[in-house]
């Protein structure tokens, strides 16, 4: 049986590329680079919560760190340093190594180096905290969207929320989308690309972790706005739209941004190979009201979306 710190050793410590001191001291030294401002932030996977009991390890291990990155994105910020406080009910070391290997996966693919955590025994549990670096001041916060700017959201949202459908036998889909909503649920690709090109061209951001309609609720309540949506430009099938308004788990940006740098954020598709649908505009109005439009203009309720589906 392996201890603690054979683990830490052999599987969390790694050659760091931008730090001062990494694993192995009390505790870990950093330091932002000139001009620029810290950006943190924890997020926390709690196994029958967050993930399903029989999870892929290696998938697990890259989604822990995956959805730290997301965060940091969201901020327009870009991700360099993580700490990794992880719960084992036992020193499972093929477990633990294919963990490790996803977790290092997303580390290297975003350019985040591991400095530190901690390891103890108890029920599944994986707690990262990210460290992120932007330009002083120019961080996105959810309370700059102003009325008349656009709504966009990258990528195809919904998709998670299917997979886990899926998996827990709550819908059965077909071939064609089972293994691209799977992947999007177990390997989600946080859009840190986008983020740092969002950076100067965006009022206000979010990461869809809780659902469209939800995150963006947040971004209207804390910019004190409203916002009108067209439900026109959301996928056809009744199923892929519930899931785009109320699934969560996807880790897509949703941002605003002003009208007159539309053509720049429709230039982003292509640079950065992710689709942008712009879905709304911001309106003055009660902070966080959303009114959703059909093509004909009318407005539709969201009870009738059936988005409790997706609610467990
Ligand atoms: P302490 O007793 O001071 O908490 P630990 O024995 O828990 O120290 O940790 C020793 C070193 O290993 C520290 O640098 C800590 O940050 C690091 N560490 C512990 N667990 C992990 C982990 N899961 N991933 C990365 N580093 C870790
Ligand atoms: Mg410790």
């Amino acid at each position: 049986m392996p201890s603690e710190f054979e683990l830490i050793a052999r599987h969390f410590t790694r050659d760091t590329r931008h730090t001062i001191l990494g694993v192995g001291d009390d505790a870990a030294l950093i330091a932002p680079s000139p001009g620029c401002e810290m950006v943190v932030s924890s997020d926390m996977l709690v196994e029958g919560t967050h993930f399903l009991p029989d999870t892929d390890a290696e998938d697990l291990g890259w989604k822990t760190l995956a959805v730290n990155v997301s965060d940091i994105a969201a901020m327009g910020a870009r991700p360099r340093w993580a700490t990794l406080a992880l719960a084992l009910p036992d020193a499972d070391e093929a477990w633990i190594g294919a963990f490790a290997r996803g977790f290092f996966a997303c580390a290297s693919e975003f350019g985040i180096d591991l400095i530190g955590g901690d390891t103890t025994r108890g029920p599944r549990n994986f707690c990262v905290t990210i460290f992120g670096e932007v330009a002083a001041g120019k961080a996105l916060r959810r309370s700059g969207a102003r009325p008349g700017d656009e709504i966009w959201v990258s990528g195809r949202p919904g998709r998670a929320a299917l997979g886990l459908a899926h998996l827990q036998g709550r819908t059965v889909l077909d071939e064609a989308r089972r293994a691209d909503c799977i992947a999007a649920l177990q390997r989600p690709q946080p859009r840190a690309a986008l983020g740092l090109a969002l950076n100067g061209l965006a009022t206000a951001a979010i990461d869809v972790s809780d659902g469209l309609l939800g995150d963006l609720g947040h971004i209207l309540e804390q910019s004190g706005r409203a916002a009108q949506l067209q439900i026109a430009v959301l996928p056809a099938p009744t199923l892929e739209r519930q899931a785009w308004l109320a699934g969560g788990d996807d880790y897509e940006l949703v941002f605003t941004s002003p009208a007159a740098r539309h053509a720049q954020i429709a230039a982003l598709p292509l640079a950065l190979d992710l689709p942008l649908t712009q879905i709304g505009i911001v309106e003055a109005g009660p902070a966080g009201q959303i009114d959703l439009r059909d093509a004909s203009g009318a407005t539709i309720q969201v009870d009738r979306l059936g988005y409790d589906h997706f609610q467990g």
